[in-house]
């Protein structure tokens, strides 16, 4: 029997993750590529271009291809992923698997990336050991997914899962969205970035800026320093965990999963760094029932988490 393969495309503000991988979850090609500059039509001609390399590809290794589904930002609407208003993509409004599946003759299942990771993660993740799972991304943005009894939650119009728009206070610094204080705000690694530039042009943030050695100041940076026990890059973590902790409970006590799993480049970077005093001031602000059998911890799957995805949304479908 031919061996069936999907093709997935997972879009970035700033990078494409496009591959192919197996209904079991085994990825056997992948790449990454920047996302391009230009208007949406450009962007959804380059991965239009890239999705007809990887069908090429396949058929030339025999495979049979079962499904397509590209994983992107939010907001937009389900199951028609109409883009609208992207801070991250700057697109307005894109009917973007529309236009998709029209450039490639073929139906795309789309969906949004955080959406899709936490489908990736509840089957390739965590094996369908959780019924219900919450998925948190803290990298240039904070954005989730929830799973509830197997299922994506979308909400109403698709719009579910804004997780980095919940205020943690709403004396915090103004968020992209409009609001204040919103957890994006205060702990994403834009907001970490913003943070220690600021802090660096006081001439508080010394061990950090060696730590960067002239790089660009990032997550990356205050890490290194809080464990070379800087004061202030300890301080700023402390706060940092804090926030995040403070969003996750507030989920943890609305929902009650029995799993929280975290990933994107700063839980990647920071390590147990971070998730170690998330576990702690998590765990004091929950109930007890909550907290009783709650696990949090970091993807196994990396930054192909969203290539995961987009495999479970067609293996297992959404
Ligand atoms: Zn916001």
């Amino acid at each position: 029997m031919k061996q069936e393969v999907i093709i997935g495309v997972d879009l970035g503000a700033t990078k494409i993750l496009s591959g192919m991988g197996t209904p079991d979850g085994q990825i056997l090609q992948k790449a990454r590529t920047g996302t391009p500059e230009g208007s949406p039509e450009e962007v959804l001609d380059m991965i239009a271009g890239t999705i007809a390399d990887l069908i090429r590809n396949a058929r030339t290794r025999q495979y049979s291809i079962k499904g397509i589904a590209a994983a992107v930002p939010g907001p937009l609407t389900f199951p028609e992923a109409v883009i609208e208003n992207s801070p991250n993509l700057g697109w307005q409004r894109v009917e973007f698997k529309k236009e998709l599946s029209q450039r490639l003759g073929k139906t795309v299942v789309v969906d949004k990336d955080t959406n899709l990771a936490a489908l990736g993660e509840y089957y390739y993740g965590q094996d369908k050991k959780y019924k219900d799972l919450l998925y948190i991304t803290v990298s240039t943005g904070i954005g989730g997914g929830l799973i509830i009894d197997g299922q994506i939650y979308h909400g109403h119009r698709g719009g579910g899962g804004e997780i980095g728009h919940m205020v943690i206070d709403p004396a915090g610094p103004e968020c992209r969205c409009g609001r204040r204080g919103c957890l994006e705000a205060l702990a994403s690694g834009t907001a970490i970035a913003l943070h220690l530039e600021k802090l660096i042009k006081a001439g508080r943030g010394r061990q950090i800026e060696i730590c960067g050695a002239g790089a660009e100041i990032g997550a990356a940076h205050l890490g290194e320093a809080a464990r070379q026990g800087d004061s202030e890059a300890v301080k700023i973590m402390e706060e940092l965990s804090a926030h995040l902790a403070r969003g996750i409970a507030n989920l943890v006590n609305i929902f009650d999963p029995p799993i929280v799993v975290m990933g994107g480049g700063v839980m990647e970077g920071l390590g147990d760094l971070l998730l170690e005093p998330i576990r702690t001031i998590t765990r004091e602000q929950v109930f007890p029932l909550h907290r009783r059998d709650l696990q949090i911890e970091i993807t196994r799957l990396g930054d192909d988490i969203g290539l995961y995805g987009c495999m479970a949304a067609i293996a297992r479908g959404i």
